[in-house]
């Protein structure tokens, strides 16, 4: 397994939707290898969550998952878990907003408003079905990492106005020393 790089954003395959994952390639030995791939570099970038278009393969699948750890303070353990074809679906009309960054969008962090409690379907590296309801920190990641099976970044959920003003401001500001507390790096 290998640590791969990350797409930064301005590359034109973070912007391309995802491909379904053929149900001749699951339990195959290429998507094993793909899976470590993503493990790895998530592992080796901090990262919460990992979507495989982030390092170039244009599938429907990703991994997240973080342990308690004092860069999430607020934000509970959650299991590795990897979905492939993920389904999502909001549960109720409620919205919160918090605090992302992206691997794949360096010096930028902003509070993006989503879905605060959802259920999501997919399969599992084994072939089987996972489904979940899910609230807070967690959905929030599944969120955000499905986006990227879309070509969404996080600053398209943002006001337009906000998403220049922050991009802007990254864009001239020096890289972070450090992880913000209680923000997903995904
Ligand atoms: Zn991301």
């Amino acid at each position: 397994m290998a640590i791969r790089s990350v797409l930064q954003i301005g590359d034109p395959r973070l912007r391309q939707p995802s491909q379904a994952v053929p149900r001749s390639l699951i339990g195959s030995q290429k998507l094993t290898e793909l899976i470590g791939d993503l493990r790895d570099t998530m592992a080796a970038t901090d990262g919460a969550g990992l979507a495989a278009p982030q390092i170039g393969v244009p599938l429907r699948l990703v991994i997240f998952g973080i342990s308690r750890n004092p860069r999430y303070p607020e934000a509970g353990p959650i299991p590795e878990t990897i979905l492939i074809n993920p389904e999502l679906m909001p549960l109720g009309d409620e919205l919160e907003c918090g605090w992302e960054g992206c691997l794949s969008v360096p010096g930028l962090r902003a509070e993006v408003p989503r879905p605060r409690r959802l259920q999501y379907r997919a399969l599992t590296p084994t072939g089987a079905w996972i489904e979940r309801k899910v609230e807070g920190f967690h959905a929030r990641v599944v969120q955000h990492e499905c986006d990227h099976l879309d070509g969404v970044l996080f600053p398209d959920r943002l006001a337009p106005a906000t998403a220049a003003i922050l991009i802007a401001a990254a864009g001239s500001a020096a890289p972070e020393p450090g992880a913000r507390p209680n923000a997903a790096s995904s």
